[in-house]
């Protein structure tokens, strides 16, 4: 496996039929999808998933939202992973989300952007196997 971030389509562009559509820009982005699954995260795997955020103000709400229905989610490879995804899907806010990022096309608010990307290539490792067991990963 080379180089690797891993991402998260977040429940409401599941709900709004935008898989595809992130999918596609994910691919034409120069991502090869190592692994994928569609779940819906428990409130408490959401909240471990995210417990770096625990003391900020929007976390219970931020818990609500990513166990509130299905997410894909998916291990994705190509060099610079991590930088180039975050470059793809755009600012967290989607009001400062620059054109052609995922979270421009997709995201509806600040708190529901679409996707997630992995920060580091650390993070990315942690959450490809909060995830994913190895047999998993093609
Ligand atoms: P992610 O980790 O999901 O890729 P990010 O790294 O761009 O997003 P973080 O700062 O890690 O942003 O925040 C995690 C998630 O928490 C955001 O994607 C968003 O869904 C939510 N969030 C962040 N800041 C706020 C806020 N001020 N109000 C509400 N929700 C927020
Ligand atoms: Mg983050």
């Amino acid at each position: 496996m080379g180089n690797i971030t891993f991402t998260m389509i977040k429940p409401e562009a599941v709900a709004a039929n935008n898989i595809g559509g992130i999918l596609s820009m994910i691919e034409k982005g120069g991502f090869r999808i190592l692994a994928m699954k569609k779940v819906q995260l428990t409130s408490e795997r959401a909240a471990e998933f995210y417990s770096v955020h625990k003391e900020r103000p929007f976390y219970d709400e931020l818990v609500q939202y990513m166990s509130g229905g299905p997410i894909i989610a998916a291990i994705l490879e190509k060099d610079n992973a991590v930088a180039d995804f975050r470059t793809l899907i755009g600012a967290t806010n989607p009001a400062e989300a620059a054109e052609g990022t995922i979270r421009k096309r997709y995201a509806t608010s600040l708190s529901e952007n679409a996707i997630h990307g992995s920060d580091s290539d650390d993070n990315a490792k942690i959450e490809a196997d909060f995830h994913f067991s190895s047999q998993e990963i093609f």
